[in-house]
């Protein structure tokens, strides 16, 4: 053996070659800082071997290298700024030195060549891939760019124009389209791998293969026209400005990045890259993302702690938005499901909303004409009760009214074996209170999901007060192969997500009532905090009439501060029967666009209508309306920490994140507070006390700021 270490090994292979093997012990292949420095070691000992003729790079387990350590990011994030340069220059050094090797190269890739992973490779002369191949750079989904030469090496390999779409979007790509753009040289099956490597490195050892013609065009400026740099940048520039908005600045920084290094020479152009990487790492954009990252991976691991026996038979009752939902998700994703409803017409639906989906995933190249008439028979529609019998989980989503729910809940029960469980998609009704008309309440629990299920990522998962835990391993093993992130929370009036939303609506109402206009609004909170839709556009697609009852539930819970709005806009347009986009008349009108799209307009009349019911007008600047609005949101997220609605700050972020589209830049309330500090909201928030109890700051959060802590570490 040549070199050894925890997780690298170099030997010979044969005469003169050397494979350099990443093989991390009981771990799967990272480039941490300590494998980092395990590579430059073994490069020395490369350097100094006598009859070195050339150099394989592989890996023995199933992805080659997944990417850099992200647990690592955010302390190499505070480090100060002259440190993290100098890591990186270190870093870098070493993937030149393996670039400079006066011998041939070549990797030989499985799986994921991800981030540094990819990174490394881009340094030797060649890359030849097994079929399973997902290469890429996602840095900039994590608010910064390449940083040991991907933005230098991967536009001087493959052309600036498919560099860029791969840096720019942070995408990775399979075997095919590698080979295509000239990323890879060949694909080979997987057990040849090696032999193809140890070919292709005698190939060039002999000459019949040019590898320093391979290595030179790395080393060099990029060879452009200044006519081919004009267009390629300004197109580039263009799109992403478009593309990414103007919260994320990390991909417009990677195009400017290697528009300015297009005339360096290799080092020159890494010290370029350097110095930009380190402007990004400062960003609290960067933070947040990487924090929604690391908060993921929490969150993933929970689940897979809880992970229990999936059910054979899926059962959703009610066919309408969510139940029709939910029964194509179970099917896609392989769980057969019987759908019933009392409604035909309802069945009819579900099942177009079912095979429309499935074919835009088939028109899309996704599924196999196939794959998806089996999914799509998966899906039985009925009408008589007595099909769920044999289902081992029930999902209700019949209309959202206790009575009905009960009656639907205590039915079904009594239908299905004694070990089967059941679970309601109600989304403000106590779980408890439903669980009042079961036998075994241990069976039931909530299982929320967002609308459109298809969509959005999220289901909070209830638990109820009798719930037992193997009914909630159960539900989130299903939610997760449902290719859901299950967030478990304790049981409330609205759960988590709806009850700190609500707060949101009141702070929106209560606004409103004091003269602002809503279109103002509805541009401050998408334009300046980020979120998709204004308050008053995701009343509209969430239902005037769905959020008036909502919030009735929600008074009904927490009458002291979310209690009935004198002159509450909400209210106003319900009387009005104007109930979103569902009749067409919300706040905004809607009418179906050439494309088959909804568009928004603005109605005056009922502008005006906004402003009588207020009885005046005021101007708010754009500070006072976000604080406004995301006061009693941020307040209540604390509340429901403190009460164990909600477990921890990583899971209340992903929710907020994945659940309502809190801006991701923004990383969640959590990561918000702990980045404007939480002594300044404090004192921001309290010039909004007079507005009434959900302005009011809750006690633990006052204290933190006292003892100057944060959420994070
Ligand atoms: P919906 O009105 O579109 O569908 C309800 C369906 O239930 C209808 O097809 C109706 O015919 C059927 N139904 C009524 N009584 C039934 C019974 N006894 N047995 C079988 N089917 C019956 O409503 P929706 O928006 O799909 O909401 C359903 C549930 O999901 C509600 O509890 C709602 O609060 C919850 N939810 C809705 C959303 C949303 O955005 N729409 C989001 C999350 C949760």
């Amino acid at each position: 053996m040549l070199y050894q270490s925890e997780n690298i090994q170099a030997d010979w292979v044969k005469q003169g070659i050397v494979e350099l093997i990443f093989n991390a012990k009981g771990s799967i292949n990272k480039l941490d800082t300590k494998t980092v420095a395990m590579l430059s070691e073994a490069l020395t000992v490369l350097e100094a071997t006598p009859g070195l003729k050339g150099v394989i790079l592989r890996s023995e387990k199933p992805a080659f290298i997944v990417g850099a350590d992200i647990t690592e990011f955010l302390s190499l994030f505070d480090a100060p700024e002259e440190e993290l340069s100098q890591w990186l220059h270190f870093s870098n050094q070493i993937f030149s030195r393996l670039e400079d090797l006066p011998v041939p190269t070549v990797s030989a890739i499985n799986g994921y060549a991800l981030g540094g992973g990819c990174e490394c490779v881009l340094a030797t002369d060649f890359r030849i891939a097994s079929p399973d191949l997902r290469i890429g750079l996602p840095e900039t989904k994590l608010g910064i760019m390449p940083g040991f030469g991907g933005s230098v090496r991967l536009p001087r390999l493959i052309g600036v124009d498919n560099a860029l779409e791969i840096i720019t979007a942070g995408k990775d790509v399979d075997a095919q389209t590698a080979l295509q753009n000239g990323l890879i040289q060949a694909i080979v099956p997987l057990d040849s791998l090696k032999e193809s490597a140890i070919s292709l490195i005698e190939q060039a050892i002999e000459g019949k293969i040019d590898w320093k013609a391979a290595r030179h065009p790395k080393t060099a400026p990029l060879r452009l026209t200044e006519l081919e740099h004009k267009m390629s940048f300004s197109v580039a520039k263009g799109m992403v400005i478009k593309v990414a908005g103007p919260h994320y600045p990390a991909p417009i920084t990677a195009v400017k990045t290697i528009e300015k290094a297009a005339f360096l020479n290799r080092d020159e152009a890494l010290a370029l890259e350097t110095e930009n990487f380190v402007k990004l790492t400062r960003t609290d954009v960067a933070k947040a993302l990487v924090g929604i990252f690391l908060n993921d991976q929490y969150v993933k691991n929970i689940t897979k702690k809880r992970h229990a026996e999936l059910p054979k038979q899926a059962a959703v009752l009610g066919a309408g938005i969510m139940g029709g939902g939910i029964s194509y998700q179970s099917a896609l994703k392989g769980i057969p499901v019987v759908m019933k409803d009392i409604n035909p017409k309802s069945l009819e639906l579900g099942m177009n909303e079912a095979l429309s989906l499935l074919q835009k995933r088939q028109e899309k190249g996704r599924m196999s004409a196939v794959d998806m008439a089996k999914t799509l028979a998966s899906i039985q529609p009925t009408l008589n009760y007595a099909s769920v019998s044999d289902a081992d989980v029930v999902v209700e989503a019949v209309v959202e009214n206790p009575k009905v729910k009960a009656t639907v809940l205590a039915e079904t029960e009594a239908l299905l074996a004694d070990n089967a469980i059941l679970a309601s998609n109600t989304s403000t009704i106590p779980i408890s209170l439903l669980a009042k008309s079961l036998k075994r309440p241990e069976n039931f629990c909530g299982m929320h999901f967002f609308n459109p299920v298809h969509r959005m990522p999220l289901v909070e998962i209830i638990k109820g007060e009798k719930t037992s835990e193997e009914t909630i391993n159960r539900i989130v093993s299903y939610a997760s192969k449902m290719g859901k992130t299950p967030i478990i929370v304790n049981d409330c009036p609205g759960f988590f997500v709806n009850r700190v939303l609500f707060p949101y609506f009141a702070g929106f109402s209560l606004l409103l009532r004091d003269g602002a206009d809503f279109i103002a609004v509805d541009k401050v909170m998408e334009k300046v905090f980020g979120w998709p839709m204004g308050p008053a556009y995701l009343l509209d697609v969430v239902g005037i009439d769905t959020a008036n009852h909502a919030q009735a539930v929600m008074a009904q819970g927490f009458p002291d501060r979310m209690g009935a709005i004198e002159r509450d806009t909400i209210a106003l347009l319900y009387e009005q029967q104007r109930y979103g986009q569902k009749n067409n008349h919300g706040f905004y009108n809607y009418s179906i666009d050439k494309r088959g799209k909804k568009q928004k307009s603005v109605d005056v009349q009922i502008q005006t209508l906004i402003q009588q019911n207020a009885g005046k007008t005021q101007e708010f600047s754009q500070d006072a309306i976000i604080a406004r609005m995301m006061i009693p949101m941020i307040n209540e997220v604390i509340r429901c920490l403190d009460e164990g609605i909600i477990a921890s700050p990583a899971e209340a972020d992903i929710a907020l994140v994945y659940g309502l589209g809190f801006p991701p830049f923004r990383g969640g309330v959590f990561r918000y507070l702990d980045t404007v500090g939480l002594a300044q909201f404090v004192t921001d928030a309290q010039q909004y006390a007079s507005l009434g109890p959900l302005y009011q700051i809750p006690e633990s959060l006052k204290q933190k700021a006292q003892r100057n802590e944060t959420y994070y570490p």
